[in-house]
């Protein structure tokens, strides 16, 4: 159905659906079996689900790769986590999603893997740590840092030396960034976030080109049943369509937003790539001013998590988990699609009381 030439807006809407045969459903039915008739691709609800199918028909075109979805973002990184040999090394950078982190730390701590972290903003300390490692594990734009890794040239050096490499694209999603293209061996995404874009799913995902290392994920994920439900394979499969359409409206939203903020006297180190719906900050003040600022706003959400349609933020070392390369009173603003005006108004209004 998909030539190479369709863009990504069009194979956001239309890829993953069900053969146009008469009377047949425009979309992939949200299928609840534990057991299918044998002869088919899977007869064991742990194996395979069509609307699983739908939606890593979706994202596997837009990424450029073949995709396979877990229960979770966590489930998917340590699906990948688990092909590193035992005791090799995997570089990682510091300021990775704190989840990331604890998994990482957590096997290190066991003695399975020699952890490296890195800046991963330097991208010859990245590569020199990368010549002998098993994995380099990238994410780019950073949560909450939002620092960006040249994944392409770190790709590059890492496949002269033998080193696969996996980018958490969690952030930038396959319209901002298509790590495969760039050269990396995995994309990991957390779909729980702007894939699925509207705070209603938990949702993991792996891609890759490489069909050894598909078949063994996929392997992971049977044996281990970290297995994604199919209510939120086909809530995601949904949320995808209008990713496009999203992600353009939140982007130009949070652009304007960070660039609004540079003219603040009230907040400093604004983070903010230039592109993508998230930015940080740090509230002047402290830890105790940030955490009353995202407290009371009104059109924000004070929440965790990010990526969806209604903006949140919140102040990130209030979770323990977080690694304290994230300042205290840094807040993380996840900007939604709502009017830029309202946005804004909130955001002053906030920023007001201190
Ligand atoms: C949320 C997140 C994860 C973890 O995903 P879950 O779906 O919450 O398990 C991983 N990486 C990044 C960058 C995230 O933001």
């Amino acid at each position: 159905m998909h030539g190479p030439e369709l863009s990504s807006s069009t194979i956001a809407v239309g890829a993953g659906r069900p053969a146009r045969t008469p009377g047949a459903p425009l979309n992939a039915p949200i299928t609840l079996a534990s057991a299918l008739v044998p002869g088919g691709e899977s007869e064991y609800g742990r194996h395979g689900n069509p609307a699983w199918t739908a939606f890593e028909e979706v994202l596997g075109a837009l990424e450029g790769g073949r995709a396979l979805a877990f229960a979770s973002g966590q489930a998917a990184c340590a699906a990948v986590f688990d092909l590193v040999p035992a005791r090799a090394a995997v570089v990682a950078p510091a300021g990775a999603y704190s989840g990331t982190l604890v998994q990482l730390r957590e096997r290190a701590r066991r003695g399975l893997i020699d952890l490296r972290l890195v800046d991963v903003t330097d991208t010859q300390a990245v590569v020199d740590a990368a010549d002998d490692a098993a994995l380099v594990w990238l994410e780019s734009p950073t949560n909450p840092l939002l620092e960006v890794a040249d994944v392409e040239h770190i790709a590059a050096e890492a496949a002269r030396a033998g080193t696969a490499v996996a980018v958490d694209n969690t952030f930038a999603t396959p319209l901002r960034q298509k790590p495969l293209e760039l050269g990396a061996d995995f994309v990991v995404h957390s779909a729980s976030k702007l894939i699925s874009g509207h705070s209603d799913v938990i949702l993991g995902a792996v891609v890759t080109g490489n069909p050894r290392a598909h078949r063994a994920i996929e392997a992971r994920r049977a044996n281990l049943g970290a297995i994604p439900g199919a209510m939120e394979c086909w809530l995601a499969t949904r949320g995808i369509r209008t990713l496009h359409v999203r992600l353009d409206r939140a982007e130009a939203n949070a652009r304007e937003i960070a660039r609004r903020l540079q003219s603040s006297s009230v907040v400093s180190g604004i983070r903010y790539p230039g592109w993508g719906t998230i930015l940080s900050f740090e509230v002047q003040g402290g830890p105790e001013m940030a955490q009353k600022v995202t407290e009371q706003s009104d059109v924000i959400t004070h929440a965790t998590s990010l990526g969806g349609v209604e903006s949140t933020w919140e102040r990130r070392r209030r979770h323990a988990a977080e690694p304290d390369v994230v300042p205290e009173a840094l807040v993380r603003l996840s900007v939604g699609i709502e009017d830029v005006e309202d946005i804004w108004y909130d955001v002053e209004r906030s920023l007001a009381a201190i």
